[in-house]
């Protein structure tokens, strides 16, 4: 047996979680996961609506083929042959000006964006704001850098949004200037959209969960820690719903859960506390219907809705930093954002059904404020590590940042003295 720890007890079965898990399954160290929910996946789960008697996806997400991470962990669960790669040119549209354009893929791609200008009316100037992002300050706010160019609300800002779920004016300029440095930068290769054939539950959650129980790891579901006791910084206890787990010497903690669950056991931390809610619109559609949309995503410009993701019998959209409407009457914004939809078509369609899910904490504000104070924060104690997409300042709050996440929890075990 590994002599790096005897055994990790991982509480979260997000991505963070299973990724924690099957790391140490790759390092032959044993573990136990636990999980407040009847389910795996976190944010990133997906289920059965009875409402639309459909399965849906709790987010719409997407990943970039940068995301190394990710890629890694599908091989790892054998799942990659369940996603498909989205490489046709993106579609923009622009409410207000009626404008639609593409957003081709080349190798070349930030030279062909200042040649091909893609966006109307606009010139090879407007695109030198892009370099603004190679040398970026850890204070600077998106707006800061790009606040006045010509294509901030038709690129600046969507682009924000989608990466980082915050306005620009909050944003930090570093956190985005690490993503363009990896896919736009790097052209077509790193910016290919990977998507589940089905769903995110059938291509990441379910194949790692199976994995994880084939290699005879316990997930506990329905147990959710309540409270840890310490001595002297070190975790002796953990206090579930239904039980009291003791841990031993040469044990390990990993703690993959979000900022806004982690100060309900450690009050006295300074982590971020302000979050932003994403929506997803899911409309239920008859197969006619769907096949009025002709591209996979859309980007949507100075509207509600901000990406529109086509799926079997499925219209998706999201709208991200919807703090704003998280008290608006729900039936109101699924028609104001189907109107949106229904005027990018050119014509009135119906849908059959709808569900709207509003997560209120999709992912804490990630402003150079925050990002400063998770830096400081010490994520590794004297028997406990902490994990989550959170943990990962200057990345996104993503699927990839949570792998990652994962992977150096277990990694760093061998930088434990013997606790
Ligand atoms: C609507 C939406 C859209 C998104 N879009 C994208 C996207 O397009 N691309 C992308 O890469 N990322 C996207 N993300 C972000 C991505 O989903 C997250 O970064 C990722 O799923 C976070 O995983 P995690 O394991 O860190 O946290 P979580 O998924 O939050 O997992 C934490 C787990 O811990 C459990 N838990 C919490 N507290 C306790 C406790 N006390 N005891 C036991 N268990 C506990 C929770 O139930 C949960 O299962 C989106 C997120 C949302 C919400």
């Amino acid at each position: 047996m590994n002599k790096i720890t005897n055994k990790i007890h991982i509480i979260g079965s997000g991505l963070a979680g299973l990724s924690t898990a099957i790391n140490a399954i790759k390092k032959n160290i044993k573990c136990e996961v636990y999980e407040s929910a009847k389910m795996a996946g976190g944010r990133c789960r997906s289920f059965f609506d009875k409402q639309i008697e459909l399965e849906i996806d709790n987010g719409n997400h997407l990943v970039f083929s940068a995301n190394n991470n990710f890629l890694e962990f599908c091989k790892t669960i054998g799942s990659l042959t369940t996603f498909k790669l989205i490489s046709k040119d993106l579609k923009f549209f622009d409410i207000t000006s009626s404008h639609v354009w593409e957003f081709g893929l080349s190798d070349n791609l930030l030279k062909d964006i200042f040649f091909k200008c893609p966006i109307p009316n606009t010139l090879f100037f407007n695109y030198l704001s892009f370099l603004k992002f190679l040398f970026v300050k850890n204070n600077t706010t998106v707006n800061d850098l790009v606040g006045k160019s010509k294509i901030f609300t038709t690129f600046w800002e969507p682009l924000t949004l989608a990466v980082m779920n915050t306005s620009p004016d909050l944003a930090s300029a570093k956190v985005l200037s690490n993503v363009l440095k990896e896919t736009i930068f790097k052209g077509k290769k790193n910016c290919l959209i990977y998507q589940p054939i089905k769903n995110w539950g059938k291509s990441l959650i379910e194949p790692a969960v199976k994995f994880i129980k084939k290699n005879k790891v316990k997930i506990n579901y329905n147990e959710t820690l309540r409270a840890v006791d310490t001595n002297q910084g070190k975790i002796k206890e953990l206090v579930f719903t239904k039980k009291k787990v003791k841990v031993k010497e040469g044990e390990r903690v990993v703690f993959a859960i979000p900022p806004s669950n982690i100060i309900k056991l450690f009050p006295n931390f300074s982590l971020p506390s302000d979050y932003n809610t994403i929506l997803n619109i899911h409309y239920k559609v008859s197969s006619e219907n769907q096949k009025l949309f002709k591209n996979e995503i859309l980007g949507f410009v100075n509207t509600i809705s901000q990406w529109v993701f086509v799926k079997k019998n499925c219209i998706a959209v999201t709208v991200s930093d919807a703090n704003k409407f998280s008290y608006f009457d729900s039936n109101k914004i699924t028609e104001e954002v189907w109107k949106e939809i229904c005027t990018f078509l050119g014509k009135k369609i119906q849908y059959e059904n709808s569900k709207i899910i509003k997560e209120k904490k999709a992912t804490y504000i990630q402003s150079p404020k925050n990002n400063f104070l998770i830096q400081k924060f010490n994520k590794q104690r004297t028997n406990h590590i902490f994990a989550g997409d959170w943990t990962q300042n200057d990345l996104p709050c993503t699927i990839e940042a949570s792998i990652l996440s994962g992977k150096k929890a277990v990694e760093s075990l061998r930088y434990f003295k013997n606790a």
